[in-house]
């Protein structure tokens, strides 16, 4: 049976679900994802469903 590798991102904070879904070859870089809880943006990259922080650089 074939089942998409698939998973909802989770806030690297506060660990709520957040709204956003990665599959397993998704790459995402300098995405904001947005919690509802800390009711804030994070830049983060994803990468074969691996969260990490984007390098914010000094603005
Ligand atoms: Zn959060």
């Amino acid at each position: 049976m074939m089942e998409e590798e698939s998973k909802w991102i989770h806030c690297p904070v506060c660990r709520t679900k957040t709204r956003t879904k990665v599959y397993e070859d998704t790459v995402l870089v300098k995405f904001p994802l947005y919690c509802q809880k800390c009711k804030k943006e994070y830049l983060i990259d994803v990468v074969k469903l691996k969260m990490v922080f984007s390098d914010e650089p000094d603005a």
